[in-house]
């Protein structure tokens, strides 16, 4: 067996291994990332690139689609037309951009990547599966970055017509119908995107509403729009058996066969914390998650994790946060892990962003809150692009000083995140924002008049 040793040893190159050894490798640091696939992760590869790119191809062919039977501002079209052997292809190549493009900042921090599968041996060895045979890798500090996979449910394992997110993003060929069990972030990201390319979606949720993780405010502008999109949406309602193209969905007293050729899952995801002979490890567990300090240490001296396999929110902005800031630590340039701000945004339409805390938690924590809505209705820009669902909407404490939260729904409001994250960030007051000018007509005004309008002194509404 050949042997290698280094100073850092990570395990899966997603946005948290490859940011981490990316960041290690600029401070100096001998660094090897072992990835058993492509680098980039399921980020990159069958999460949030993909299937932004499906979402974007969807819209479009949408808007053009609804031009010929409804003509915008003058503008109609004869029809869309859809090659989604085409569309597939072109999103593997921005795909494949990507990855090669992370390849090349792997390489010119220096990082040593080896293609193959990990099995830990203690927490100072590896041994690395290749297609040349095996290397064993010994080092000072080991990171896992392994990640998450799909949730299966057990009446509905993935294969065949059941399909996990990545199967649904690699489709050949559209279904005439999909059933998308979970309404949560991939469900409705991905049933969208499928309703507007003409596929005939049932959207089966177990919790009261769909994202039940916000509020109804927040998502009734989603729900909305996809009764618009014909998306039959079952809350309250579980999945049960499927057969000859039928799903067994339960709601209340009764069971409803919904016609279906596939079935999408998407109930969550599943840290990958047992495999690669991490379970040996026998690293306390915070659930299902290897638990770790605000350091990203386990509880091995000299064994982190960082990224999914340590908790919630399993977004790939806090799995990078992390291994920049673990790659400082281990070069000892560290700063604690002290953030106020972590953004979530759903790629829904309209998009959705929430920062901080929503109304109910607000006033769990802090008792009276002040809560401002300001409408895109009332915003010049999104008149004008005739896109007028959704609100800012801004929590703060009573005195009107501290934002406690901001949220959005509207169109294109993920683009609204960074300005949103930075207030919160910087710990900028209603005043703060309020004093900001903000350039018009943009739908950032309308964070602007959120502010004005939780100070009592609200201009455009
Ligand atoms: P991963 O990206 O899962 O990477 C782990 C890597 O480790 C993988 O490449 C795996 O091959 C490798 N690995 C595991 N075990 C071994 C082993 N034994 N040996 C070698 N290699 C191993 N997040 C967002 O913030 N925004 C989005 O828009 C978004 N959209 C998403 C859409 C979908 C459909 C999905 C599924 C996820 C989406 N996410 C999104 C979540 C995001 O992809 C994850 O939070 C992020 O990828 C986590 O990064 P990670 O580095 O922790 O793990
Ligand atoms: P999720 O947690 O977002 O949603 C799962 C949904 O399934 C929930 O609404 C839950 O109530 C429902 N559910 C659970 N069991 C069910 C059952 N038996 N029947 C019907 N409904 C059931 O999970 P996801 O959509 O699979 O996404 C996984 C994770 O990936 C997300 O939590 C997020 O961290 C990440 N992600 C992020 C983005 C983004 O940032 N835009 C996009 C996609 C995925």
């Amino acid at each position: 067996m050949q042997e290698l040793n280094c100073g850092v040893l990570i395990i899966g190159g997603g946005p948290g291994g490859y940011v981490c050894a990316i960041r290690a490798g600029q401070l100096g640091l001998d660094v090897v990332l072992v990835e058993q696939d492509r680098p980039g992760g399921t980020c990159l590869t069958v999460g949030c690139i993909p299937s932004k790119a499906l979402i974007h191809a969807a819209g479009e062919y949408e808007r053009i689609a609804t031009a010929a039977k409804a003509p915008v501002a003058g503008i109609g079209s004869l029809g869309a037309t859809l090659d989604f052997a085409q569309t597939q292809g072109w999103k593997d190549e921005v795909v494949a951009k990507l990855t090669t493009g992370v390849t090349g900042l792997l390489r010119k921090a220096k990082v040593r990547v080896i293609k193959g599968q990990a099995a830990v041996r203690d927490g100072k060895s590896v041994v690395v599966t290749t297609a040349d045979g095996e290397q064993m890798i010994t080092c000072e500090h080991l990171v896992l970055a392994t990640g998450s996979v799909p949730a299966e449910l057990a009446h509905l394992p993935f294969g065949g017509d059941i399909l996990s997110s990545t199967d649904a993003l690699a489709l050949a060929e559209l279904p005439g119908s999909l059933a998308v069990v979970g309404g949560g972030y991939i469900g409705l990201e991905l049933g969208t995107a499928f309703a507007k390319l003409g596929v005939l979606v049932t959207v089966v949720e177990a919790g009261p509403r769909i994202l039940p993780a916000w509020d109804a405010d927040l998502t009734a502008p989603v729900l909305r729009r996809l009764e618009k999109l014909g998306v039959r949406v079952m809350t309250g309602a579980q999945a049960g058996a499927f057969s000859e193209g039928s799903l067994q969905v339960r709601q209340g007293d009764q069971t409803i066969g919904i016609a279906a050729e596939k079935v999408l899952v998407t109930v969550g995801r599943r840290p990958r914390a047992q495999s690669a002979g991490l379970a040996a490890l026998q690293l306390a567990m915070d659930g299902p998650f290897i638990g770790v300090d605000s350091q990203c240490r386990t509880s091995m001296s000299g064994v982190y994790a960082i990224g999914d396999v340590t908790g919630e929110p399993m977004l790939a902005h806090r799995a990078m946060a992390q291994g920049e800031a673990l790659a400082e630590r281990l070069a000892g340039k560290g700063t604690p892990w002290d953030h106020r701000a972590m953004p979530a945004v759903c790629f829904t339409d309209p998009e959705i962003v929430s920062l901080g805390l929503l109304p109910e938690a607000a006033k769990a924590a802090h008792g009276e809150v002040r809560i401002a809505n300001f409408p895109f209705a009332a915003n010049g820009k999104a008149l004008a692009e005739e896109d007028i669902a959704g609100f800012v909407r801004v929590v703060s404490d009573a005195q009107g000083r501290e934002i406690l939260g901001i949220q959005a729904v509207g169109c294109g409001v993920s683009e609204l995140a960074a300005g949103f994250a930075l207030a919160l960030e910087m710990g900028a007051t209603l005043a703060d924002v309020a004093a900001t000018i903000h350039a018009h007509p943009t739908r950032g005004e309308a964070f602007h008049e959120a502010t004005l309008m939780a100070l009592g002194k609200g201009l455009h509404l």
